[in-house]
């Protein structure tokens, strides 16, 4: 099955099984439990802790309860261990923050720009050459969410700040060491929900992420569909709702220019567009009932299109949409449902808010480093890297977890 023959690639292979699965679970089970759940016989799991501490991939603790007799080791991330950096790249400001094995995640840098690549990426680029020269081989990858389509593994365009093609790799001018992974900030978000929130064990679900406009993704099987050269499932460029306003991605009529903070602006009357105005949204969120019930409305009667063409199990919302459905519920429901064939209104979708609040992007960000270093060649590179020492351990200056008990939990 998993195409290991030598003794030397089983025991990679289990590597590196056992550090996804230390991961994957939030560094929250004992050695005993992941020894069961990996089906490891208890000598070979032994081997394997010891050789992945010695390793500095892995570190354990004892566990906090326990009955009597020898406390039960948690393996958790090794203090000089492996770290994702991970980047949520939005409209108006960009969040920096190192993430351990385990999926804890340590906020560096928050920075506000202009709107503009120049500014956005630049001060991005310094950031992460820094923190690169701080932590030194501990950094094991970059993934950096965008707020808008990425083709290629890296070609961005956000029509409404005027980003064309943007080549985000040759902006950020990460040496080759360091592996990127650019992605849509929905899609990053749908990755998290997969692994830590909602839509875990989900078979289709679907995940809507809105800021000042909504995005949206597929996911299939633990895996968000990405289209051919990776910019599928822009859901937000689809006319659900009816209207006929142009859109600046060049469409007329987008779901787009009806959700997010853009809507929520402009239903009040003030200016929007460009990135800007993130605090007069959210003050429009607290105190206009009737702006949030037209945006709650929109969203409702979007996802029927959506729920009437895929079929999903679940719908979970993550951003602004999160805070739509805790705020007009009743009215996104009631705008849904009449749209809904009835086959799909007999045994509708549960529609959720998000497990991770905001998160959800940045943390996807993060996983999808994780994804290509916990492999057998991904963790061969740590050891060829190992040697240097005294590096730096992350400021703990904004400590997170990213479980769903983290911040916003329902
Ligand atoms: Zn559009």
């Amino acid at each position: 099955m998993n195409g290991a023959t030598t003794s030397g690639e089983l025991r990679a292979h289990n590597r590196a099984r056992l550090l996804r699965a230390v991961h994957d679970c939030g560094a929250a089970r004992t050695r005993s439990q992941l020894t069961r759940d990996l089906g490891l016989a208890r000598g070979t799991a032994s081997v394997l802790v010891a050789g992945l501490a010695a390793d500095e991939l892995l570190h354990e603790e004892p566990a906090r309860e326990h009955g009597r007799g020898r406390p039960t080791q948690v393996p958790g991330p090794h203090p000089r261990g492996p770290l994702a950096l991970a980047v949520d790249v939005r409209e108006d400001a960009w969040e920096l923050a190192a993430c351990e094995l385990g999926g804890r995640a340590t906020t560096l840098a928050v920075r506000p720009h202009d709107g503009t690549p120049q500014d956005a990426l630049g001060t991005l680029a310094e950031a992460l050459a820094a923190e690169r020269d701080r932590l030194g081989h501990r950094v094991v990858g970059a993934g950096v969410a965008l707020a808008g389509p990425v083709r290629h593994g890296g070609l961005v365009d956000i029509a409404h700040l005027g980003w064309r093609s943007i080549d985000v790799p040759r902006l950020l001018g990460l040496p080759p060491a360091v592996p990127l992974s650019v992605g849509n900030d929905t899609a990053f978000a749908a990755l998290a929900e997969v692994r830590r929130g909602r839509l875990r064990g989900v078979r289709v679900g679907l995940h809507l992420h809105v800021d000042f406009d909504p995005g949206g993704v597929l996911v299939v099987d633990g895996r968000p569909l990405g289209g051919a050269a990776g910019s599928g499932a822009e859901f937000g460029h689809m006319p659900l709702t009816g209207g006929d306003r142009p859109c600046p991605c060049g469409a007329r009529g987008c779901w787009a220019m009806e959700v997010g903070a853009n809507a929520l602006l402009r239903h009040v009357g003030l200016a929007y567009g460009g990135g800007r105005g993130r605090e007069q949204a959210a003050r429009v969120l607290a105190t206009s009932g009737e702006a949030v019930a037209a945006n709650a409305r929109a969203l409702g009667r979007g996802i029927a299109a959506l729920v009437n063409a895929h079929d999903p199990e679940a719908v979970t919302l993550s951003g602004l949409g999160a805070e739509l459905r805790e705020r007009a519920g009743e009215e996104l429901w009631a705008a849904c449902e009449p749209y809904l064939m009835a086959i799909r209104r007999e045994a509708p979708p549960r529609v959720e808010g998000s497990a991770l609040g905001w998160r959800g992007a940045l943390l996807g960000a993060m996983e999808s480093v994780f994804d290509a270093f916990l492999t057998p060649h991904g963790l061969a590179g740590w050891r060829q890297n190992q040697p240097d020492q005294g590096r730096d351990t992350p400021d703990q200056q904004n400590v997170m977890y990213s479980t769903s008990k983290a911040e916003n939990a329902p």
